[in-house]
């Protein structure tokens, strides 16, 4: 396939869609196993671009086998790009990702000192891989194109590629938090990485706090500095809540080179959410639900296994809540769908183990044979489905105890639609807690918080829950993924705009 340039390409490490091979030999593509929300966002902008690709890695047990297929052509319900695949062995994508990545860097991204591993960390094949991204992407960009990369595990490609086109404008998106300098130094690669990020034109975060938290960091080991800063709109600052930020940093200076710090939080597809909701087949499972709830009340929490996301705390909750109010039982149900992504990694199968228990303990001590208090799902359910679920609950809990976003909150805003409503108890560390306006919010490090939300929320009247989801929804609406995508394309023709006066410049002086 031939190698026309782009421009505009995003460098995710994994693939748009899983491939799968079938008993006559033929590939299929399907949607990833393990959900997130980072893939069907990116796959939206990049079906809408036209002329973009996305590099990404593939095992490949032999990276020199001349039948590789590098580049496949896309062509789905968004649009048409390539992809072009970066042959990893397993060791590499073993130690690049599920070792440094996961055990290194994502526990001092969420603020977990106690978790994070050096030991096994191979530096050099960090930089290796990410080095072969950065040429991966330097082959397909066109020369003042932009490169797009996304999140942590890539965090060393915008030096290189810096290094190898020095022309091209390179946007870093953060999808996790950042945390402060004294969480973020205690990695040794620090000064490594922040340089890296400050070869960057864009470095891009969710909320104002990690981008304070960026440049708070890049202040304490760099010469960068910021250069000016915004008011962060009043929506955004929720009085007193963990996360809200009074100032937003907009531009840092880094040897003469302007470094944009962007906020830009990622939103739901508010749209088709809410098409998808409405369809006959959700509004038959829904009715099945609820014939089924009775006069019931359904808890419902929706996340991957993960210790950041909180899911041993929030059992433990409702473990409480069976005690503290045995009148409950038998009335309310906690459906807690837990998804194993990591799998073969220790911490988190620790957490699914610790997961399992406690169900088991819950629905053994309370339950009866008529009546489950907890059902555990810890396999994805495709949203055409989980829309029904997020309808039928009377209560969404998402408790994490830190988070990038949190998509499922929103989701389950938009998917009550115009008649249905619910009440949502979210935790004040997830990112979108400045975000959505109308939530009952909890501190999942404090028991009395958790309880006394779910006491609320199981008590609140339908006048009132309907207010607060009408707020919520509206606010799901503004920070929807249509304004993200819009933003970020702004980004880009700013960038643009700004690299063709630095030409004009030179060419006067
Ligand atoms: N999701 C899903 N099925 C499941 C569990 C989750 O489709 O069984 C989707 C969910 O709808 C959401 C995404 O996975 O869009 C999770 O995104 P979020 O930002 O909440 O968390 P992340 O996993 O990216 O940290």
């Amino acid at each position: 396939m031939s190698q026309a340039k782009s421009d505009l390409v995003v460098v995710y490490h994994r693939q748009p869609y899983e491939e799968h091979v079938l008993e006559d030999g033929t590939v299929e593509l399907r949607e990833n196993r393990s959900p997130n929300g980072i893939v069907p966002t990116l796959k939206g902008v990049m079906g809408k671009m036209g002329n973009g690709a996305w590099v990404a890695w593939k095992h490949a047990d032999d990276p020199a086998n001349p039948d590789f297929e590098r580049v496949i052509e896309i062509d789905d319900s968004y649009g048409k790009y390539k992809v072009s695949r970066l042959p990893l062995t397993p060791a590499q994508v073993k130690s690049f990702y599920h070792v440094t990545s996961k055990e290194a860097f994502w526990p001092i991204l969420h603020g977990f000192k106690e978790r994070y591993n050096y030991d096994p960390v191979d530096w050099p094949t960090f930089r290796e891989v990410n080095w072969a991204f950065a040429e991966a992407a330097a082959n397909v960009v066109s020369d003042d194109g932009v490169v797009w990369i996304h999140d942590y595990n890539l965090w060393l490609v915008p030096g290189y590629l810096r290094q190898l086109k020095p022309g091209v404008k390179i946007c870093f998106f953060h999808h996790t938090p950042f945390p402060s300098a004294d969480m973020f130094n205690v990695l040794p690669w620090r000064e490594e990485i922040v340089r890296s990020l400050l070869a960057c034109d864009s470095v891009g975060f969710h909320i104002p706090r990690y981008a304070q938290n960026f440049t708070s960091v890049a202040h304490s080991l760099t010469s960068a500095r910021t250069i000016s800063d915004r008011r962060t709109e009043d929506s955004l600052t929720p009085r007193g809540a963990a996360l809200s930020e009074r100032f937003t940093p907009v531009l840092m200076d880094y040897k003469g080179r302007k470094v944009h710090v962007e906020t830009n939080p990622v939103g739901v597809n508010y749209d088709y959410l809410e098409e998808l909701s409405e369809g006959q087949e959700v509004a038959e499972k829904v009715q099945a639900i609820r014939d089924w709830m009775g006069d019931g009340q359904l808890v419902l929490s929706v996340s991957r296994t993960d210790y950041t996301k909180g899911n041993i705390e929030q059992l433990e909750a409702f473990e409480r809540l069976l005690i503290r109010r045995p009148e409950l039982k038998g009335k309310v149900r906690l459906m807690l769908v837990s998804v194993g992504a990591n799998r073969g990694m220790t911490a988190y199968e620790e957490v699914q183990v610790k997961i399992e228990e406690l169900t088991g303990r819950i629905n053994g001590t309370h339950g009866t044979f008529e009546w489950q208090p907890v059902s555990l799902i810890s396999t994805a359910i495709p949203l055409a489905e989980l829309v029904s679920y997020y309808r039928a609950a009377d209560v969404c809990s998402i408790t994490p105890l830190a988070d990038g976003l949190n998509l499922v909150a929103a989701e389950y805003c938009v998917a009550k639609g115009h008649e249905k409503d619910g009440a949502l108890i979210l935790s004040e560390f997830a990112g979108c807690a400045v975000l959505l306006n109308g939530a009952i919010p909890v501190n999942p490090f404090s028991h009395a918080s958790m309880d006394r939300a779910l006491d609320q929320a199981l008590a609140m009247g339908a006048d009132e829950k309907r207010a607060r989801m009408k707020e919520l929804r509206a606010s799901a609406k503004r920070w929807n993924i249509t304004r993200w995508r819009e933003a970020t394309t702004g980004l880009f023709d700013t960038l643009s705009d700004e690299s063709a006066e630095a030409g004009v410049e030179e060419t006067i002086t």
